[in-house]
């Protein structure tokens, strides 16, 4: 072999180790200097569980089994607030719901929420200007641009029914129930639980850079309009980037600073007061049921 056919072989075999993306578990190491010892603990343990397989879907039995006692907290319009910084996406053109990532959910509650969430997503922003030189980002640029807050209890029916018939006809002999725990991972069913954006205390959003007038890319928001390689938080499926995994962080710690729990099978997916953020804060209950039930 001469050294020039040995050098092109010797160079193609590093391309695919230079092409694979950083793990988490570097990540959160590589980050560690920017975390308190208590958030690094904290999403380290998240991460190992989520790799094995231990972290909790939406619906699962030791979240609905968490007791709710309703708090009466108010909500409040987003489209009534006018913050430059925390603002609904556009309006769909044709009215469609959930016509794409870029729009909003298109139905006429989509941009209510809590007020306690809107406290929590206005502290956020603060969090983002706090983090934003360790994620080479410029302080007072980073807005969180909202798909979704809350979802009546009708909608979220339609919504459930619909994924697991999607499901059912991806995978044809799939049984009923196997479809329907497939489907609560991405829609929380109505039966027996109360959906988290039933709520009015989840929120669906992405981070949009003001000075680079472009979204701050953490991968594919949701899962229904095209394939989604990594819509879980701490995805190491191919497909999720380090820029992408590394923007997730900054999302996730800024929100967490603010108190607010993301769903980690969905990046874009934060709550408040509900059952699942009652279960990583260790609380004994929830206080916020379904709106208007
Ligand atoms: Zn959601």
């Amino acid at each position: 072999m001469n050294i020039r056919l040995a050098l092109i072989i010797s160079c193609l075999s590093i391309v695919p180790s230079l092409a694979q993306a950083t793990k988490w578990q570097q990540i959160l190491e590589r980050y560690s200097s920017v975390m308190t010892v208590q958030e690094k603990e904290f999403f380290t343990h998240v991460q190992k569980r989520f790799a094995a397989g231990e972290v909790p879907v939406i619906a699962a039995p030791e979240i609905i089994q968490i007791p709710i006692i309703e708090s009466g907290d108010g909500l409040i319009d987003l489209k009534k607030q006018f913050l430059s910084r925390i603002e609904m996406l556009p309006d769909p053109e044709n009215g469609q719901l959930y016509a794409s990532p870029t729009r909003n959910a298109g139905h006429p509650n989509a941009s209510k929420i809590r007020c306690t969430l809107f406290d929590c997503l206005a502290l956020m922003l603060c969090k983002l200007d706090d983090l934003a030189g360790a994620f080479d980002r410029t302080p007072g640029y980073i807005a969180i641009k909202v798909f979704e807050g809350l979802r009546d209890i009708n909608l979220q029916r339609q919504l459930f029914n619909g994924k697991v018939q999607q499901i059912q006809a991806a995978m044809p002999g799939i049984s009923q129930e196997d479809a329907q725990k497939e489907a609560s991972k991405w829609i929380s069913p109505v039966n027996n639980n109360v959906p988290a954006h039933s709520t009015g205390a989840a929120i669906d959003f992405g981070l949009w850079c003001n000075n680079k007038s472009a979204y701050v890319d953490m991968g594919i928001l949701g899962t229904i309009w095209e394939h989604n390689p990594g819509p879980e938080t701490f995805s190491d499926a191919d497909g999720v980037s380090d820029e992408q995994k590394i923007n997730r962080l900054y999302c996730l710690l800024a929100a967490h600073r603010a108190g607010l729990t993301n769903y980690f099978y969905e990046f874009w997916h934060y709550s408040v007061g509900d059952r699942y953020d009652a279960y990583f804060k260790q609380r004994d209950h929830a206080v916020y049921g379904a709106v208007g039930s």
